[in-house]
């Protein structure tokens, strides 16, 4: 171990609420957004369930919009807080359809609450926001985005969206740090929440303490100890975000899906999980695993061939039959996702799976890619 090869984290000059509220601009920024912003000291997780349990009060109903594991969670939190909830479930294969959300807002008028994610990494699709949310906005419920896997992946316009609360990590296409995760609320989802009797206070699941204590007061005081080395961490990603410009960051994971979808169909054995490009997160591109291959033999025998590529098998019910190349962050690289498509390739060769020779594979993907970056 050689010490001094280590950042240095400690000892460092208090963050000030100055600087504090200066990052919150930053990723407010990133997110197309001019309402109101909290940042939590916490994974994304935090701020998504203390939306839920702010907004949604008991004997009121919710739609709750399942394209993958995260919708599955929220479901449970909007029962434990007394909504009657609505499902709208889509396979993982595709997106949920903006005309499913309205047929869904027909039958049940009372909805005055929808959940959902905008793109899955688990799973590796993506939902088409901007649609849905102009359905949702007619209505007159509030939505709740989740768009961890999305920010900086794919385009995502909070506000020209009519999104009321939504909320991203850095951890994923940021490449940032996972302790603190920003939540936007807009005035309407800040007039239901103060309405809400059931809404937390005094906890670390509420928006209203931080509405009270931090944004009310002019975001001159912070409420408690600031996670000074994750808002650092957050700055810096948004700063190189900006340096590299939003565009091309997203840029580079749309070549990425792009890429390894095409490299995959150039490789056989494998085919993309999700059958559109156009439903496909950026973030992650999902497989499905050959007949009668488990995805996971195949993900160990490829890093087997490359350890250093960011592939794993589908969680829980999915381990067997989907394999997930995690091209977000630093990984949206050209490099990488030839190097995933190579050790896949090592990989199902080892298992005794017919496929394309590497350099017809890597060709065509190498093409895909140059073809989408400069394009
Ligand atoms: C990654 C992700 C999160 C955050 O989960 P972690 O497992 O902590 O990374 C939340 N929502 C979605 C849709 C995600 O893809």
């Amino acid at each position: 171990m050689t010490a001094n090869t280590a950042p240095d984290l400690l000892d460092l000059a208090p963050l000030g609420a100055d600087h504090f509220a200066r990052v919150e601009d930053k990723i407010a920024a990133l997110m197309r957004t001019r309402e109101t912003v909290v940042t939590m000291q916490g994974e994304a997780l935090l701020p998504l369930e203390a939306c839920i349990r702010s907004a949604v009060r008991p004997g009121s109903t919710a739609l709750n919009v399942i394209t993958g594991p995260y919708g599955e969670t929220f479901g449970g939190w909007l029962r434990s807080c007394g909504a009657d909830v609505v499902t709208v479930s889509a396979p993982f294969s595709g997106a949920v359809s903006p005309e499913r959300i309205a047929e869904a807002l027909r039958a049940h008028p009372e909805i005055e609450f929808v959940s959902l994610v905008h793109a899955e990494a688990a799973t590796g699709n993506t939902n088409p926001v901007a649609e849905i949310g102009r359905v949702v906005r007619e209505h007159g419920a509030l939505l709740m985005l989740d768009a961890v896997a999305s920010v900086a992946a794919e385009p995502l316009l909070t506000d020209e969206w009519g999104v009321d609360l939504c909320v991203i990590g850095g951890q994923k296409a940021m490449a940032g740090p996972a302790g603190v995760s920003t939540v936007s609320v807009s005035a309407r989802a800040w007039e239901r929440i103060a309405a809400n009797e059931q809404a937390p206070r005094r906890s670390y699941l509420s928006l209203l303490d931080w509405k009270e204590r931090w944004i009310d007061g002019g975001r001159a005081v912070l409420p408690h100890a600031p996670a000074q080395l994750e808002m650092l961490a957050l700055e810096q990603a948004a700063d190189r975000i900006a340096a590299d410009g939003l565009d091309a960051v997203i840029g580079r994971h749309l070549a990425a899906r792009g890429a390894t979808r095409t490299g995959v169909r150039a490789l056989g054995g494998l085919t993309p999980y999700v059958v559109r490009r156009e439903h496909a997160a950026p973030a992650a591109t999902t497989l499905r695993a050959p007949e009668g291959v488990d995805a996971r033999e195949v993900v160990a025998a490829a890093l087997a061939a490359d350890p250093s590529v960011p592939l794993q098998a589908g969680g829980g019910a999915l381990a067997k039959e989907m394999i997930r190349v995690n091209h977000y962050g630093t990984a949206a690289s050209r490099a990488t996702v030839l190097d995933s498509l190579a050790a896949l390739a090592a990989g199902l060769r080892t298992l005794g799976v017919a496929v394309a020779d590497d350099d017809e594979v890597l060709a065509a993907a190498g093409a895909e890619w140059d073809g989408l970056v400069r394009s």
